[in-house]
């Protein structure tokens, strides 16, 4: 086989080429027939009936609850992940139950009546690694009346999000970082987190960005303002959480973030942005 066979996937930044059976950095998609395709299709890791605060969105449906669902894998390494138990498994490792568009809709609408659910929403682990079964949900939910809510790292393709973007309703998307420097040590790409926070707004889409704030990575007052630049530049009325590290995964032994950080940081962000809310405090 030549240094250049196999199939590219073109779904995140990282372009994964890989050969015939292989599985991709996320691992949630391989290459079979000689193209990459999402092999976490309908595969439930996780499947509860959470408060739409939860996700978070505290300016989307509030007092709401939405049916989540998430999956395994992720395209990115964040060493502070605080979902690894799934997002940094494959199929192998983690128990998984497999679930249709239609009858993830179905179940969606029964909650509505009973429970309050507002729709379907796409979590916990990375979503758009998956991102055809997000299509095939919200085409389904749309169809009964219901809402779309997208929870993600945001790192993916244009025409990824393209797609996308028409179906869903509303998204809170990780800024993790101001800089492709901190994307360097998480695995990511800035520009097109930035990117897909830009096409979501502009396609109608209520869009609130998370902010995790880690000590040390992402705490200075300069981080925390040119985040808020980003976004007051997509529209300053976007929300944006400033949220506390706890230690977890390959970050187990770090300290949590100090509460008096995230509220000054928080404040930092007010200079830019009108609606700017503390999270795990
Ligand atoms: S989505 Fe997965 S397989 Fe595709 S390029 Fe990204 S990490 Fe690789």
């Amino acid at each position: 086989m030549s240094e250049t066979a196999g199939a590219v996937c073109e779904t995140c930044p990282r372009h994964c080429r890989l050969a015939e059976g292989a599985t991709g950095y996320c691992r949630a998609r391989s290459a079979v027939g000689g193209r990459v395709v999402c092999t976490n299709y309908g595969r439930l890791t996780s499947l509860a009936l959470d408060p739409i605060e939860k996700k978070p969105l505290s300016f989307f449906h509030p007092g709401g609850n939405v049916l989540s669902i998430g999956s395994y894998g992720c395209n990115l390494r964040c060493p502070f992940c605080q979902n690894d138990s799934i997002s940094q498994h494959g199929e192998d490792e983690v128990s998984w139950q497999q679930a249709t568009p239609s009858a993830l809709a179905d179940l969606a609408l029964r909650l509505r009546d009973e429970r309050d659910n507002i729709g379907l929403a796409y979590t916990y682990n990375e979503p758009l690694v998956g991102w055809e079964f997000v299509r095939d949900c919200a085409v389904e939910i749309r169809k009964r009346g219901l809402q779309n809510v997208l929870v993600s790292n945001g790192c993916a393709e244009a025409a990824v999000i393209d797609v996308l973007a028409p179906l869903i309703d509303a998204a809170n998307i990780d800024l993790k970082g101001p800089s492709q420097d901190y994307y360097d040590w998480v695995g990511g790409d800035f520009g097109a987190v930035c990117r897909t926070i830009r096409t979501l707004h502009k396609a109608g889409c209520h869009v609130e960005v998370t902010t995790l704030i880690v000590p040390g990575r992402n705490d200075a007052d300069d981080d925390i303002d040119a985040i808020a630049t980003f976004v007051a530049s997509v529209s300053p009325d976007i929300p944006l959480h400033v949220t506390r590290f706890f230690p977890r995964w390959r970050m187990s032994d770090a300290t949590p973030t100090p509460v008096s950080d995230i509220r000054r940081l928080a404040d930092v962000a007010r200079a830019r942005l009108g609606r700017v809310l503390t999270g795990n405090c």
